[in-house]
């Protein structure tokens, strides 16, 4: 008899825990993923502002998998699902058949209808994009250090992050840690009051989906490591060299987008009616209605929890959903078992705003300080890792942080290029 074949598509938090729980079972297990490489994206921001390096936060799929016999690795972009001959389409035009569906694409930025506004305001989503904050950030001090005119210093050192929400708060600390070590270690001719952070959100307080103490906290120690916050200010407009906030044009040397999520397009491939964000409404076991044998799960499924409310994109929602439907496939293929609705245990909710200050929402608890920060060190990074080796690499993780290192101050050449057109 030939074994059941379950193909994901998205290699993630929550895909790669489905296939983990699918591993080494009587079931075929295809996983398919654009790239190489599972991203550990809560630290991705420590990438973009040089205190980590890409290959720190992320993992070849295949090694991920490697130690199952069962579980077969595919790179490639999926297109399109023919939900009738039940096969994934690649944008290459292969086509994977499948017996069971797995929807694991997760989410991108939403730049609410300017979508030219990505080449200016890149978000934190891969390692590219990483890599292409922390060059502009860098080649923005070294433009600034050879400039004799104050206000283009001014300008270049100028850095604004768009929206007040977790990924917001993170970048904007990590940026201003980054500017005072640089300006105080690496730069000369560069002062600390020439070096502007911004925040800038739309809604009346940053961090709205925290209880307000905690987001009061965050936005007085923000304060205090000199990040000026904007509240009630929409973007009403980006170019390369400045940003319009509520009427204002700000010249800027660089500019990072983390305003709001929207699912993958996968409601689109399924033809199926999408949720808020673009998610596709699953049933409480994942399956998507009208759509037999097609599951959906983590940032890009709108699943809904105890209280009725969606659940968050978070990893920790993704992560115990992929695991939850790996082992419910695995009884419903193997031993035809029907599993139980799906139920997610809050793990708490986080935010780090700087070295050794943190934020922890752990419902009746309210953590905070640098408490909190070493508990989102140990916990947090723990519990939500999918690498191999989490013990030494969590500990590497935790130990260049805490001791201020900023060894990942690196400019690539095609970037360096661009200093060329300095006059
Ligand atoms: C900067 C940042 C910080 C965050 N911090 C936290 C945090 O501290 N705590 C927390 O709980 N959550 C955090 N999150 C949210 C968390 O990362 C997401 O909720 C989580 O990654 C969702 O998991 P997922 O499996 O649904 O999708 P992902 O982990 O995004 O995985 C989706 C996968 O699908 C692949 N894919 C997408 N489209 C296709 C396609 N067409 N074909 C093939 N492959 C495809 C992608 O390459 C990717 O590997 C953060 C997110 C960001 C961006």
């Amino acid at each position: 008899m030939t074994k059941p074949h379950v193909v994901i598509i998205g290699a993630g938090f929550g895909g790669l825990a489905c296939a983990k729980a699918l591993g080494n079972s009587d079931v075929r297990v295809t996983v398919i993923d654009r790239r190489n490489h599972n991203l550990f994206q809560p630290l991705l921001y420590q990438v973009a502002t040089a205190a980590l390096s890409p290959a720190d936060v992320s993992e070849p799929i295949r090694r991920t998998l490697a130690r199952y016999d069962n579980i077969r690795v595919l790179m490639g972009e999926v297109s399109g699902i023919d939900v009738e001959a039940k096969q994934a389409l690649l944008a290459d035009g292969a086509r994977i058949s499948y017996d069971r569906l797995v929807i694991a694409t997760g989410s991108e930025y939403n730049y609410f209808g300017h979508p030219d506004w990505h080449k200016h305001a890149p978000g934190l989503k891969s390692v590219h994009e990483a890599r292409q904050i922390r060059h502009r950030l860098l080649l923005a001090f070294e433009r600034a250090e050879r400039s004799t005119d104050e206000s283009e210093k001014r300008r270049l050192l100028t850095s604004v992050v768009v929206g007040g929400g977790p990924t917001g708060v993170e970048m904007a600390g990590a940026i201003s840690e980054l500017g005072t070590f640089m300006i105080a270690n690496d730069f000369d001719s560069l002062a600390h009051d020439q070096f502007r952070v911004l925040l800038v959100e739309a809604g009346p307080r940053i961090l709205a989906g925290f209880p307000e103490d905690l987001a009061d906290y965050a936005a007085n120690y923000l304060t205090r490591i000199g990040v000026e916050i904007r509240l009630e200010s929409a973007v009403e407009e980006i170019e390369a060299t400045r940003i319009r906030i509520a009427g204002e044009w700000l010249p800027a040397g660089s500019i990072v987008w983390g305003a709001g999520v929207k699912a993958s397009p996968a409601a689109h491939w399924l033809g199926v009616e999408p949720g808020a964000a673009g998610r596709i409404p699953v049933k409480a076991d994942l399956t998507v209605p009208g759509r037999p044998g097609i599951y959906a799960l983590g940032d890009t499924a709108l699943t809904l929890g105890a209280d009725e409310k969606p659940l968050p994109a978070l990893a920790q929602v993704a992560k115990q959903q992929g695991t939850y439907l790996g082992k419910a496939l695995r009884a419903e293929l193997l031993s035809g078992r029907t599993p139980g609705p799906f139920a997610f245990h809050n793990r708490g909710n986080t935010a780090v705003i700087g070295r050794n200050a943190a934020i922890f929402d752990f419902g009746r608890w309210h953590l905070k300080g640098r408490l909190a920060w070493f508990l989102w060190a140990i916990v947090h990074v723990w519990l939500l890792v999918n690498f191999e080796k989490r013990l030494l690499v969590s500990i590497q993780w935790v130990w260049r942080y805490a001791t201020r290192q900023r060894g990942a101050r690196l400019i690539d050449e095609d970037a360096a290029d661009q200093l060329r057109s300095v006059p």
